[in-house]
């Protein structure tokens, strides 16, 4: 199982070290493996703070090409200078709002893994999508772009269930994963409103291989928590 927390764009470094202080002491089960993300600037604060445990820091995007005149962006080595071990990609926040698209995120995630980066890729259909029934037909063009490696994990987060509260129902849940799986033989984690209360049902679906935390990774006990559920599921 895996947990991983995505900041978004909370935790500064101050705040970042302080929260990963916390984490280390927070007694995460053992045979969970748990991965946070904070944003760019904090990435080297948490690597410090986390130095000596097995808990991951994960970039939250990572550009395609080595360097250039890219402005805003981040390369993969510099990722892997500062510490981070992996990088989210693909994020439907980054599909909405910042032009993402299947190829610049296959370009992203290939970049990635040759620089010897985990990579956590998100894929998912929005509302409108799931209610003209068209996720499958999502799922099979968004994972269709990407290629089998053992350092590449699949976070299904259906666009409607992300920071909303709705969460997919383990069923939901259950179907997506099995047509992922189908696709691509690789660990699939669910992403959309995972809090302690829903993590154990949705973490024993056969097919959910973990989770990806959004708002409920932001508080050291609800996140810890999670990582708890974990064990039992
Ligand atoms: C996310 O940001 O990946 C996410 C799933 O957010 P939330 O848990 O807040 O819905």
């Amino acid at each position: 199982m895996l947990i991983a927390g995505n900041w978004k764009m909370y935790k500064g470094p101050a705040e970042a070290a302080v929260f990963c202080r916390a984490l280390r002491d927070a007694g995460l089960p053992e045979d969970v493996d748990v991965v946070v993300c904070p944003p760019y600037v904090s990435l080297e604060a948490a690597v410090q703070a986390l130095a000596g445990t097995e808990i991951g820091v994960f970039a939250q995007s990572c550009h395609w090409e080595a360097e250039g005149a890219f402005t805003g962006e981040v390369s993969a080595a510099m990722l892997h200078e500062v510490g981070a071990y992996g990088t989210l990609v693909a994020h439907s926040e980054r599909r909405q709002w910042f032009g993402e698209t299947d190829e610049s995120a296959a370009a992203r995630v290939r970049t990635a893994l040759a620089e010897g980066l985990d990579v956590i890729a998100c894929v998912g259909e929005t509302l409108a999508e799931r209610e003209a029934g068209e996720t499958e037909a999502v799922l099979r063009r968004q994972v269709g772009v990407l290629e089998h490696d053992d350092n590449l994990v699949i976070a299904y987060e259906p666009v409607w269930a992300i920071g909303t509260g709705k969460t997919a129902t383990p069923a939901m849940a259950q179907e997506a994963h099995e047509t992922i799986k189908s696709l691509l033989d690789v660990p699939v984690l669910y992403g959309g409103s995972v809090k302690p209360e829903n993590a154990a049902e949705l973490l024993a679906q056969p097919a959910v291989d973990g989770a990806l935390v959004g708002g409920a990774s932001l508080d050291v006990d609800s996140f810890a928590a999670i990582c708890r559920a974990a064990v039992t599921s």
